[in-house]
C-alpha cells in the first residue's frame, strides 16, 4: 500500500503533468467499489474544469478544481476538489489516447491537452469522490506540518503501544507500518511502549525522527514494495535505506543485535531490542 511519501511522490509528479490541463469529459467504469461519491456528482465536479494544483493531504490525492461559474449571481470561479485515495492497488496515468486501456480501469478523464489521465485499480480498495465545496478534510495531523504544541497531546493518557498510536490516521495522517517501524528506531522507543509513558524530550525526539525519515524517502521517490509505481512508473528506492522494516534476525545496524519482529494489532513490527526501549 502506498505510504505518505509514495503518494507525495506521485501528487508531485501528477502536478507536473496535469496541472493548468482542463478536464473535458469524463467516463467512468461500472464497478460501484471504487466511486465514494454518486458518478454523476464526480461528473458534474470534473467535467469543463481547469485543475489548478494537485496536492497530498494524508495519503490523498487532492485535485484543486476550478469550475467556470455558471450562475451569474455568484461571480468568480467556483471551487471543487476531486480526491482519489489509492488504496492497494490504486494507480493514476497520465498517457496518450491511443495506449491500450488497461483491464481493471474504473475512471478516464480526456483532457484538453489531448492526453488521457486514467485511473486504475485491480484489487478495488482506491476511492474516488468530490469535494463540491472544496472543503475536503483529511482528518489528523499532517506530520510534515506538526509542531510539537500539536503533537505532544495525541498521546497524552493514551494507553495504546505507541506503534498503534502512530497508524491512528485520526491522530496522524498518513503514516504507515514502514515509516512507525523506521521513525521508532531512530528515536529509540519500542513499538510496544505504552504511549502515555513516554516522555516530552523523547516524543521530541520521535516527532523530529517521523519528519527526517519521511522526507528521506519523498526524496528518494518512495519506497517500491510491492507493485508500487510513481506517475513515470519510476520505482522509489528507500527500501534501500530501511534499517529495521523487514530486516528480521539481520543485525541491528547499529549494535548488531538481531532485529526483531513481533505484531501488534495485527501488523508486523520490527525492531532492535538493544536500541530500542
Ligand atoms: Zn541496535
Amino acid at each position: 500500500m502506498p505510504e505518505l511519501p509514495e503518494v507525495e511522490t506521485i501528487a508531485r509528479g501528477l502536478a507536473r503533468r496535469v496541472a493548468g490541463d482542463v478536464i473535458e469529459s469524463i467516463w467512468l467504469g461500472q464497478k460501484p467499489e471504487p466511486l465514494k461519491s454518486p458518478a454523476r456528482e464526480i461528473a458534474a465536479a470534473l467535467e469543463h474544469s481547469r485543475i489548478a494544483t494537485v496536492r497530498r493531504m494524508g495519503k490523498h490525492i487532492v485535485f484543486d478544481l476550478e469550475q467556470k461559474n455558471t450562475r451569474p449571481t455568484k461571480p468568480g470561479p467556483t471551487q471543487a476538489q476531486w480526491i482519489v485515495h489509492l488504496g492497494m492497488t490504486g494507480r493514476l496515468q497520465v498517457c496518450e489516447p491511443r495506449s491500450e486501456v488497461l483491464k481493471h480501469t474504473h475512471a478516464i478523464l480526456k483532457l484538453k491537452s489531448g492526453r488521457e489521465l486514467r485511473f486504475v485499480d485491480p484489487r478495488r480498495f482506491g476511492r474516488l469522490s468530490v469535494a463540491r465545496a472544496g472543503n475536503f478534510e483529511a482528518g489528523g495531523l499532517e506530520p510534515l506540518e506538526a509542531d510539537l504544541n500539536r503533537f505532544l497531546p495525541l498521546f497524552r493518557g493514551r494507553k495504546t503501544p505507541i506503534k498503534s498510536a502512530l497508524l491512528n490516521q485520526k491522530l496522524l495522517r498518513g503514516v504507515g507500518n514502514i515509516y512507525a517501524d523506521e521513525s521508532l528506531f531512530r528515536a529509540g522507543l519500542r513499538p510496544r511502549r505504552r504511549a502515555s509513558t513516554i516522555s516530552c524530550d523523547q516524543l521530541a525526539k520521535l516527532l523530529a525522527s517521523v519528519k527526517e525519515v519521511l522526507r528521506e524517502a519523498i526524496t528518494l521517490g518512495g519506497s517500491s514494495i510491492s507493485d508500487y509505481v510513481d506517475a513515470d512508473g519510476e520505482e522509489g528506492f528507500f527500501q534501500l535505506q530501511h534499517r529495521v522494516y523487514g530486516r528480521e534476525g539481520e543485525p541491528c545496524l547499529v549494535c548488531k543485535t538481531p532485529v526483531k519482529r513481533i505484531v501488534i494489532a495485527g501488523r508486523s513490527s520490527h525492531y532492535c531490542p538493544r536500541c530500542q526501549r
